[in-house]
């Protein structure tokens, strides 16, 4: 079962396997305070997979998102490119990532990045991060391209 350590895992890894991982990285959330537990799983380019939840603490903004735990888990691990997130919490709500996590998405990944907001039940909903944030700021505008 993918947990919080990276795995060099196949690409074989099937949505089922995913939104179990999810589910379980959402058990580990520290949300005492909004009672709403959230989790998120990363699925490299390589295959890699990273997880987080959200971590609050009793000065509330200082809060940490669930995607933030797993793109700090895959960036700590080397990974770099999101090719695939799995997200969920509870409610009838589509849980999508908030406005800093969209941002936070987009730099690790490509057009085609897919964001699976997911419910209990199972997947609610697929979208690209280019649909999730569209006419989005990123890396390229900033880093030049190398010639050749
Ligand atoms: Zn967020």
């Amino acid at each position: 079962m993918p947990n919080s350590a990276p795995q060099t895992s196949e690409r074989s890894l099937s949505e089922h396997d995913l939104v179990a991982a999810v589910k379980e990285a959402q058990k580990q959330a520290y949300a005492p305070y909004s009672n709403f537990p959230v989790g998120a799983v990363i699925r490299t380019a390589s295959g890699q997979i990273f997880s987080g939840c959200n971590v609050e603490n009793a000065s509330y903004p200082e809060g940490t998102c669930a995607e933030a735990g797993a793109i700090a888990n895959m960036v700590m691990h080397g990974g770099r490119d999101i090719a695939e997130i799995y997200v969920i919490g509870n409610g009838d709500g589509l849980v999508s990532p908030c406005g800093g996590c969209r941002q936070r998405i987009r730099e690790f990944s490509n057009p085609n990045t897919t964001i699976h907001i997911c419910g209990p039940e199972g997947v609610r909903k697929v979208i690209t991060i280019s649909e999730l944030l569209p006419y989005s700021f990123g890396p390229e505008h900033l880093i030049p391209k190398q010639a050749g």
